[in-house]
């Protein structure tokens, strides 16, 4: 028997090591072989081993005024999504904590401008941010609140029917929100941000991250981008999800 299958393909980092400012020599390392983790592996790191950088690609991003960012991606997430990071060292003058953003794929949303809901003004709005301020937008691939593109259409067309967001993915045997954040803290743990700001109206994320050791000095809440098409989606997340969406009456008047 081997697990020769099992071993990942080790990546050479090609940045310069001047690029490194806000990312400690984790999110720099070339990936290591499997190894089982070491004894002294804190309990709140999530998965049987920790998350380590797989590789880290720069890229240039038209979206946001063509700034630079590294792409992560990662061996050893404790699912099998293909998350990855999107990552702007911090300015050496900036002595806040980086802010990172945990962005649900949506391909409705981020991909197509999709006006149903609000991912795509706020996946820019959390580029924007990290592009002035550094930090990370990790993109986790759990579209539909975890339940697939094809079954997230299927609740589109309950809602359409008159059911809100949560009460279509139960009308169809799911839950109301699948996701985890496991795969967000061994990537913030791989990166070396464990003390962060996080961007969100999300007290789960929030909660979860927390229990995972990241220590969160501050929520600082994301925009909110109502349109006629995706205003009782808004609502239902702040009326049934807890989001703090201060602001949405006022914008969906
Ligand atoms: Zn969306």
């Amino acid at each position: 028997m081997t697990t020769s299958a099992q071993t990942p393909h080790a990546v050479t980092d090609a940045r310069a090591v001047t690029d490194a400012r806000a990312v400690p020599e984790a999110a720099l390392a070339s990936a290591p072989a499997s190894e089982p983790a070491p004894a002294s592996v804190a309990t709140s790191v999530p998965g049987p081993i920790p998350a380590v950088v797989r590789a880290r690609v720069p890229v240039t991003l038209s979206r946001v005024q063509g700034r630079s960012a590294d792409l992560v991606t990662f061996h050893h997430l404790p699912d099998p999504g293909e998350h990855f990071a999107v990552l702007v060292p911090a300015s050496p003058t900036d002595t806040a904590p980086p802010l990172v953003r945990l962005h649900s794929e949506c391909l409705t949303g981020d991909v197509l401008g999709s006006a149903r809901c609000d991912c795509g003004p706020q996946l820019d709005e959390a580029l924007r941010a990290i592009a002035d301020h550094g930090g990370a937008v990790l993109y986790l691939r759990q579209e539909g609140r975890g339940i697939g593109l094809y079954n997230k259409l299927d609740t589109y067309v309950l809602q359409s029917q008159d059911h809100d967001t949560f009460a279509a993915n139960r009308m169809i045997g799911r839950g109301d929100d699948e996701r985890d954040y496991a795969s967000a803290a061994a990537m913030l743990h791989a990166l070396g941000l464990t003390r962060i700001r996080l961007l969100t109206n999300n007290p789960d994320k929030v909660r979860e991250l927390r229990t995972y050791g990241i220590e969160i000095t501050e929520v600082v809440p994301t925009g909110v981008y109502v349109t006629a098409e995706n205003s009782r989606y808004l609502s239902a997340k702040a009326e049934l999800a807890g989001h703090t969406i201060a602001l949405l009456q006022e914008a969906a008047a």
